[in-house]
């Protein structure tokens, strides 16, 4: 049963409380300072001791040790848990340790370690081995940033290009966005990987160290061609380009001592500018080959040719950065090339498209970063020992000066349509020995060119309006290309097979008349021609100064004006 409370006996009272039930006051037993470092149990024992034996007060005071003796206990086991309690407050208010990458180790108990970008010299605890830590791994730093834990590799992270190793096993990163290019350190993990330029790499979130090979990386292989056998005797009527052409490459490349003594300046490319159709592509195919022979005739090595073409509206890409990102790749592909060792050629068709004056439009904003981003490729690449750059185009016009400046493609090359005797050259290639003839091929070319150029109403093609106020009749002839006499040539060949199986004939030939009606069948569909009456695509097939003209379109337009009118 529970006693009423009773009120506490102030201490200068404590003695004559004591009084009835001991002779001696307690504080004659001990001094103050020692009764006061008694607990409450020991006070009860010493009290209990001062009873004398079989004292009635004893029981009571042995019940009282037990309500003490479990008061106590159920305050000790409060304590602890709000000890428990204080300390995991404690933690949960420290604040967060921070993730870092270690770069290096900077003696016994310090590292170098990147903190959000930031680098730092840490104190590692001593718990930990410097020696224990790798390149590139984390590591966890507290408020201090001293390394208190070493964390395992990243798994995330941006990905990057690898532009080029360095000697000391560093990486060279060409940032995508084309801003600046920056230098890596692989980590542990790399440092034994064989690594290649165009590969692509994963960094830590720091952007300082190469944590894993993600790929090959993709690259613009799809534009890479062989090149057939293509001997300068396959060109027609482009006499004057070719010339031009071995002058530019063929005799620095054959005769480089003699250049070198006269100090001439080598070129690092060309530009072939002319309509479309008339073998500026097969003159940079030719090229390519030509030249492979002529070394290998010299020198006796084979240098394969790497060929790789490309049109120019395929790198313009919208997103921020890709175009570039090609074209830098296209130029590491072939300098990559030229290191092993192949005759790299770097063919770009239409390149007005990718490096045109910066004019309006959509593709403005990546045009005025590729030229310069062109212009400084162009600035690395040393004559004759890397790459060949051949740009094509038929509005040569468009073409930024910046590109034709000297030390960059300062030779340019006129690609004209073929003259009447080049056409008629063209014709007797297409019209090989090889064939079944039903003529000389001399004879058959000359009859067909004579159809093609012949200047009569049936032949009349697009009407040009100058600006003067003069009108020109352009006629077949004059808007004759390679293209379109190969094209001739095949549609022949297949009117010929047609006929033979119709006949079963057992000697098929090639005639005349197979040839003149493939003439008049390819000009009626008129495939290789603008489907359009827009004089600006009209233009591009034409050398005319498109200040001087007012209006340039087909003449079937106005054929059939007529035709309505009767
Ligand atoms: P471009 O690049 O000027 O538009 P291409 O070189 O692609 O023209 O020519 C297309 C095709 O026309 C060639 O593959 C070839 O068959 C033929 N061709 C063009 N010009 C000539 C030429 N001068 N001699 C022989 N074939 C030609």
């Amino acid at each position: 049963m529970a006693e009423p409370k009773k009120k506490p006996v102030p201490r200068e009272d404590q003695a004559a409380a004591d009084t009835p039930l001991s002779s001696t006051p307690l504080a004659d037993l001990l001094p103050r300072e020692q009764l006061e470092e008694l607990s409450t149990l020991q006070l009860v024992d010493l009290i209990t001791s001062k009873l004398p034996p079989r004292h009635a007060s004893i029981f009571d005071m042995v019940y009282l040790r037990e309500r003490i003796a479990a008061l106590e206990e159920m305050n000790d086991q409060a304590r602890a848990a709000l000890e428990k309690m204080d300390a995991i407050i404690e933690k949960l208010r420290a604040p967060a340790f921070r993730i870092g990458t270690f770069l290096a180790p900077v003696d016994r108990d310090k590292a170098h370690v990147c903190l959000g970008g930031t680098d730092y010299v840490c104190r590692v605890d001593p718990a930990i081995p410097v020696a224990s830590l790798q390149a590139g791994q984390r590591v966890l730093c507290n408020e201090a940033f001293a390394v208190v834990q070493g964390l395992g590799f990243d798994r995330n992270g941006p990905i990057v290009r690898v532009d080029e190793l360095l000697s000391d096993g560093r990486l060279r990163i060409g940032q995508e966005a084309g801003v600046t290019n920056f230098i890596l350190q692989r980590s542990a993990l790399l440092a034994k990987e064989k690594m290649k330029p165009g590969m692509e790499v994963r960094l830590d979130v720091n952007q300082r160290v190469a944590l894993e090979i993600i790929g090959v990386g993709k690259r613009v292989d799809r534009s890479l061609e062989t090149v057939s056998e293509l001997p300068w005797s396959a060109i027609g009527g482009q006499d004057e380009a070719v010339r031009a052409i071995r002058d530019a490459i063929e005799l620095p490349f054959l005769h480089r001592e003699l250049f070198k003594k006269f100090e001439h300046s080598v070129p690092k490319g060309f530009l072939l500018h002319g309509p479309p159709g008339c073998g500026k592509t097969l003159l940079g195919k030719a090229t390519a080959y030509n030249l492979r022979q002529q070394i290998q005739a010299q020198t006796g090595v084979d240098h394969p040719e790497f060929f790789l073409h490309i049109k120019g509206p395929e790198v313009l890409n919208m997103w921020v950065g890709e175009s570039e990102r090609q074209v830098r790749d296209l130029f590491a592909q072939c300098r990559e090339r030229a290191r092993d060792g192949a005759l790299a050629f770097l063919f770009i068709d239409e390149a007005e498209s990718i490096l045109g004056t910066r004019r309006g439009g959509r593709f403005n904003s990546i045009l005025s970063t590729l030229v310069p981003m062109f212009c400084t490729e162009m600035d690395g690449i040393e004559p004759l020992t890397n790459v060949v750059v051949i740009l094509a185009s038929n509005r040569a016009d468009l073409i930024d000066p910046a590109i034709l400046r000297p030390g960059r493609i300062d030779r340019k090359i006129r690609v004209k349509r073929p003259d009447q005797a080049g056409a008629q050259a063209i014709y007797e290639i297409y019209l090989r020995d090889s064939l079944p003839l039903a003529e000389p091929k001399a004879d058959l070319a000359r009859a067909v060119t004579e159809a093609h150029f012949a200047r009569t109403p049936d032949n009349e093609f697009a009407e040009v309006n100058f600006r003067s106020g003069r009108r020109e009749l352009l006629c077949r002839g004059d808007l004759a290309s390679g293209a379109i006499i190969a094209a001739v040539v095949e549609r022949a060949k297949s009117l010929a097979i047609r006929r033979a199986i119709a006949t079963q004939a057992t000697d098929p030939q090639l005639t005349r008349t197979d040839l003149l009606t493939a003439l008049r069948l390819e000009h009626e569909e008129n495939d290789l021609f603008p489907s359009t009456d827009l004089t600006e695509d009209w233009l591009k097939l034409t050398d005319f100064d498109p200040e001087n003209v007012v209006k340039l379109g087909p003449v079937r337009a106005r054929k059939t004006e007529r035709s309505g009118v009767v």
